[in-house]
């Protein structure tokens, strides 16, 4: 037998971290990384985050898991939580990002058909969008390295170009239910909607009473400074999905809707075994508490400029490798002018510096939210050594 016990679906590098403090990641050899990846825009209140950790400790030795046949405390506190700090009027708890994205493609559907219209089913999504890898996530985009062998892909989904507002109207039509879209693309390479885009489509779900559905699974939970990325553009969708840093490194994501928005997702339409366990509804209450308040959001968006402007600065020294930093609050990427993941892959095992790779060329830079300013002379001592080391693979 040649396969691997884990199944080889990732091209895992030869980093294996068995324990982690605050910013700093330590392998099985006890290398120790700063880590500005952080799980993917997930461990946004570090790794050992007392809290967090106490919170989780506490619930696993009071009740780990029910039915949802039962009522839940612990699910009405989060969901309270999330409707006072959102838009939203109810939330459906997940395991992931996927199934909040599916729970989303469900409700705007079901919003639709609810009243008996069957025609409005087909949600317009976004070039080089990412929304999970289910059938239906990865169907939502137009991304053909993920549908690879997985064909035939579920039917409904129509691919708009990203940002521009022309391109979303050209595909409506009498099935349109809605649109998704990420208002800043993670996967895709970091990159913002713009103001008159997110305002557009605002405007164009309300005047043909579509849904617009956001993915916000790595925007969202203060990583950019506000509670949610939407908030930038001064707008509200009627359906998200949020997961990643909501439960700070315990599975969770939950799908947030107004209460029209929600008129198809009645008693029996939908469900999950796990989804809303006490065990993660402590885990993302204990993130809610920190991260939910003025104070904290000020903080993110305060480092965020910080970081932005030195990289600014820094880039202008490589003027030949860099091309532009964009992003916001401490959701941030280097677009390269050579090829990134490279670069990515010199910065983690030539100088312990764990960043993420994105599409468009484009270096993620997602720090844990509670990092300070000795992580941030750290970030730029690697960063600096790591750029001033670098030679450009099959330059000679
Ligand atoms: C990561 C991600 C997902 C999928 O989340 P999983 O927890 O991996 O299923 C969906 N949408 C966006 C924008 C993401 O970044």
């Amino acid at each position: 037998m040649s396969i691997s016990p884990l199944m080889p679906v990732y091209p895992r590098c030869g980093v294996r971290p068995v324990r982690g403090e605050h910013c700093h990641l330590i392998d099985e050899d006890g290398t120790r990384y700063l880590d500005f990846a952080s799980g993917i825009a997930v461990n946004l209140l570090g790794h050992s985050h007392e809290g967090l950790i106490s919170a989780i400790q506490k619930q696993a030795e009071t009740l780990m898991h029910v039915s949802n046949l039962y009522g839940s405390p612990q699910g009405e506190k989060l969901a309270r939580q999330l409707v006072d700090a959102t838009f939203a009027d109810t939330v459906f708890f997940t395991n992931s990002g996927a199934e909040a994205v599916e729970t989303a493609i469900k409700t705007a559907r079901a919003y639709h058909q609810h009243e008996g219209d069957t025609s409005k089913f087909e949600l317009i999504t976004f070039a080089n969008a990412f929304h999970g890898r289910t059938m239906a996530t990865i169907s939502a985009s137009n991304q053909e390295k993920m549908h690879h062998g997985f064909s035939p892909l579920l039917a409904g989904f129509k691919y708009a170009e990203f940002d521009n507002l022309e391109s979303a109207k050209a595909l409506m039509g009498p099935n349109t239910a809605g649109f998704l879209v990420e208002p800043i693309q993670g996967e895709g390479g970091i990159r913002p909607a713009s103001q008159e885009f997110m305002q557009g489509l605002r405007a164009l779900a309300d005047e043909h009473d579509l849904m617009l559905v956001l993915d916000e699974v790595q925007s969202g939970v203060a990583r950019t400074g506000k509670m949610y990325a939407h908030e930038h553009y001064g707008i509200a969708p009627d359906i998200m999905a949020t997961a990643k840093g909501i439960g700070g490194g315990f599975p969770l994501g939950a799908c947030l809707a107004t209460e029209k928005a929600a008129r198809g997702m009645t008693f029996g339409t939908h469900g999950s075994t796990y989804g809303g366990n006490p065990l993660a509804m402590a885990a993302g209450s204990a993130v809610m508490e920190a991260v939910a308040n003025d104070e904290f959001l000020a903080s993110v968006a305060e480092k965020g400029e910080r970081l932005r402007s030195r990289l600014e600065q820094f880039i202008g020294n490589y003027p030949e490798l860099f091309e532009l930093v964009r992003g916001k609050g401490l959701m941030l990427g280097m677009k390269m002018k050579v090829e990134s993941r490279p670069f990515f892959v010199h910065l983690r095992d030539n100088h312990q510096l764990l960043t993420v790779a994105a599409g468009d060329n484009t270096l993620r830079v997602l720090p844990p939210l509670v990092l300070g300013d000795a992580e941030i002379e750290e970030f730029f001592e690697k960063l600096s050594a790591g750029a001033a080391s670098y030679e450009v693979p099959g330059d000679g």
